[in-house]
């Protein structure tokens, strides 16, 4: 019954490191049980009971664990048969695994600008970006917040554009009653070790369409038919398409497993955490220092990150340090990809600016977040409004 600890002495220098995964001995069990099992390949027995749980708690035709949520958007692109002279659109405010995947395809990335409030894909901004070269639409749901996909897919749907979420950070969180990941034509997530449930490195291609899963088997298995051949469909199996090497190892999968099993002990201390943030900043936020978080009423979050945002860019900086100076190690998000250097380069001149984009990537502070802060989260919420409130007062109030 120990509490989950981090094994090794992984040690920050900060007090308050910004994250930390939640592990245990039953992680340990399971990871040793798939090692003496003889199975360490991937499609093994752990991997596909762990797709088939995820596919039921989505409520999607297919789940296929790949290595990374990185390599599941690079499925989506090929499946979707993404190449050149073709156009996908994809915030600038995201990381930059969906636009690695468009580029790699011989595609080009569109980047469109995001809402003031939840800092995720603007729908109208879309509809302005959408032309006859658009193959897809990537939306990202910053923080497990729900992108408004009502009014993308009105946008989206009736020019037969499929939307592929980037649900990396979107485990456990709903718009409206349904799973994030589950409510485009693919969905995309991650396991990465700062994602709320982790294998270390890994992630899930999850379709609800029949098509995409056969063609996603596909590709995951070097672009041969081997899913079929295992089947008892074909007597041999062969090329058939382009693929890769996206398998995950069934004792990753068995790391997984574990980690799905803690899910609710997960989201409950993240949420502790988040709300202790919240509810210790609210006060700044009602003399307008800073900006929380806002959840819509569509969605119920999964509590992935906090984060608030102030005035400039110069305080951003200021706060950041002491914040890093008192222990606590806050950072930025992200470095926007339409100003970024290669950014740049694809755009061939001097990027279109995104202003909202810009001044969200330059004021945003996210503060540590992960299971195992629940237990110090007054605490810690506590010396960050103190921080935060000395950082941003008025200059003429310092000595
Ligand atoms: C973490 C993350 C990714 C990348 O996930 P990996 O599993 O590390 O490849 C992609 N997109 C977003 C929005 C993310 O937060």
């Amino acid at each position: 019954m120990s509490p989950p600890e981090p094994s090794g002495e992984r040690r920050s220098e900060f007090d308050v490191p910004f994250n930390r995964p939640w592990v245990g001995d039953d992680e340990e069990e399971a990871v040793v049980a798939a090692l003496r099992s003889g199975v360490l390949r991937g499609d093994g027995p752990v991997g596909r009971r762990v797709e088939e749980r995820l596919a039921e708690a989505l409520g999607v035709e297919r789940v296929l664990l790949t290595t990374s949520c990185t390599h599941a958007l690079e499925m989506a692109m090929l499946v979707l048969g993404v190449g050149p002279g073709d156009e996908v659109i994809l915030p600038s405010f995201t990381f930059v695994s969906a636009a690695n995947a468009v580029v790699l395809r011989g595609a080009r990335p569109v980047f469109a600008e995001i809402r003031e409030d939840t800092l995720n894909l603007d729908p109208g901004d879309v509809e302005r970006r959408i032309t006859e070269r658009t193959k897809a639409v990537v939306p990202v749901h910053y923080g497990g917040v729900a992108c408004r996909m009502d009014a993308l897919q009105a946008v989206t749907a009736p020019r037969g554009v499929p939307v592929v979420e980037d649900a990396a950070q979107a485990l456990g969180a709903t718009y409206g009653d349904r799973p994030l990941g589950s409510l485009g034509a693919v969905g995309c997530f991650s396991f990465h070790d700062t994602k709320n449930v982790v294998s270390g490195e890994g992630g899930a291609f999850v379709t609800g369409d029949p098509e995409l899963a056969r063609a996603a088997e596909v590709v995951r298995e070097k672009g041969t038919n081997r899913g079929a051949f295992l089947r008892g469909e074909v007597d041999r199996y062969t090329w058939i398409a382009p693929g890769s090497s996206y398998v995950v190892s069934d004792v990753l999968a068995a790391l997984l497993e574990a980690q799905l099993d803690r899910r609710e002990e997960i989201a409950r201390r993240r949420r502790a955490v988040w709300e202790a943030y919240r509810d210790a900043l609210s006060e700044l936020e009602e003399e307008g220092a800073v900006r929380l978080p806002t959840v819509p009423d569509h969605a119920r979050p999964n509590h992935h990150i906090f984060h608030f945002r102030v005035g400039s860019p110069e305080l951003r900086s200021e706060v950041l340090d002491a914040l890093r100076a008192d222990g606590i190690e806050a950072t930025f998000h992200y470095v926007p990809l339409h100003t970024s250097p290669f950014g740049r380069e694809l755009a061939g001149g001097e990027p279109e600016p995104l202003p909202v984009t810009t001044r969200a990537a330059g004021t945003l502070v996210r503060l540590p977040l992960h299971p195992g802060l629940a237990g110090r989260a007054e605490e810690v919420a506590g010396r960050v409004r103190d921080v935060v409130a000395r950082a941003v007062a008025p200059r003429e109030g310092r000595s």
